[in-house]
């Protein structure tokens, strides 16, 4: 074990007092109901400026008038710079009744620590602070300056995040960027490709009668049923390109969601709501996917009702940061020096902060060490992984 590796194996308990602290500041989006990142942005800007950083705070009021603060810290006098960048908010609880455990608490047992926001994206978060400790600390010449842009609003869309960082010229066309935000249990893993998403709202207005008399009405529950079955045959069919990178290796379309329509069976229902989730590759463009859609809405099967559509989210498919790409080598070598495993690239049907950089041209890596519970109740991260990977960081500098 190197110096770096055992001062970092020493910051254990410091960085399991460091979570302890941020887990109970709850940093939920105001869109999900919750109060935005300020607290737990004001706790981390302390952590930060306590290890000699001067911090930039980026705050961006939402439409909700709630201030959304991003923070940039950078260390090293190098042209170069890698940034981590991971995200400081959580998705809320969801039903408390099913976790064991509070989940805005932090609790350390058999070496794991249980609690919102612990594998996404906190332990990444940090992580990457003591691996920036250990350097600073040990005193390393760094080979690049070690940049760490902690955002906020990522799980809904980083409107407030990344997405408005990207416009404060903070970031050079040279950087690398490592996107700790996804990840599998033995950290060999790195997501270098994204499909874009697009989620689609249906709704069918047709005209409500009782169902004895169907002549007099319009049934809205058949013509979706008509127009869903259309458009799944016709997107599986047109859009079959695939690719390797990719698991499943090929883009998606399911239709999934759809809404209560009538409280009667003998009603026959006027108005149906349904949706469809796409996942598509990068060679593809979301527009003809909803060119498509429209089409079919549009033909004379559907005359008789009206079909409107819109967009509750849409990302469109960045292009893929390469696998021969100067980050990915790197993170590629210090992964195999600290952990030992022999890493793959992949491409993934989710969405982190990476696309944006990519769309802009930045090459990004996304990676970490996490199981695949994030979201879920009993969220939890491994002590170990937490360490282990603030030691893949470190080893990125150096
Ligand atoms: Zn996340």
């Amino acid at each position: 074990m190197n110096n770096l590796d055992k001062l970092i194996k020493s910051y254990e308990k410091d960085m399991i007092s460091t979570m302890s602290h941020i887990i109970p500041i709850k940093a939920v989006s105001p869109m999900s109901g919750g109060g935005g990142e300020s607290k737990r942005a004001d706790y981390l800007e302390k952590v930060l400026r306590s290890l000699g950083l001067s911090v930039k705070r980026y705050s961006y009021k939402d439409k909700y008038g709630v201030p959304r603060p991003n923070l940039v810290a950078v260390y090293g006098d190098k042209p170069r710079t890698i940034w981590i960048v991971p995200h400081m908010d959580t998705v809320s609880e969801g039903d408390p009744a099913l976790w064991k455990t509070p989940p805005f608490k932090a609790c350390v047992t058999n070496g794991k620590i249980y609690g919102r926001g612990s594998t996404d994206n906190l332990q990444a978060l940090v992580s990457s602070i003591y691996a920036l400790k250990a350097l600073k600390k040990a005193g390393a010449e760094l080979k690049y300056n070690f940049g760490l842009a902690i955002v906020a609003d990522e799980e809904i869309g980083s409107v407030y995040g990344i997405q408005k960082l990207l416009k404060e010229h903070i970031f050079k066309r040279s950087d690398m960027f490592i996107v700790p935000d996804c990840g599998d249990a033995n950290g060999n893993m790195i997501e270098v490709a994204e499909k874009g998403i697009l989620w689609v709202k249906i709704t069918v207005n047709g005209k409500q009668v009782h169902a004895s008399t169907p002549d007099q009405g319009v049934n809205a529950h058949r013509y979706m049923l008509r127009f869903l079955l259309k458009v799944d045959e016709l997107l599986h069919r047109k859009y079959t390109k695939t690719s390797n990178v990719f698991s499943p290796n090929i883009s998606t379309f399911e239709m999934t969601k759809h809404e209560k329509n009538v409280d009667s069976i003998n009603i026959i229902p006027g108005t149906e709501i349904a949706y469809i989730d796409c996942r598509v590759l990068p060679d593809y463009k979301l527009d003809d996917v909803l060119g498509d859609m429209k089409r079919v809405a549009s033909g004379s099967d559907f005359s008789k009702v009206k079909i409107s559509f819109e967009i509750v989210q849409r990302e469109d498919p960045a292009p893929p940061t390469s696998a021969n790409a100067e980050v990915v080598r790197l993170l590629k070598k210090a992964i195999k020096s600290k952990r030992g495993v022999k890493v793959k690239t992949v491409g993934i049907g989710g969405g982190t902060c990476a696309g944006f950089l990519r769309r802009i041209g930045l090459e990004s890596a996304v990676w970490s060490t996490v199981n695949d519970i994030a979201h879920r109740p009993n969220e939890y991260l491994v002590i170990k992984d937490m360490v282990d990977d603030a030691k893949v960081f470190a080893e990125l500098f150096v």
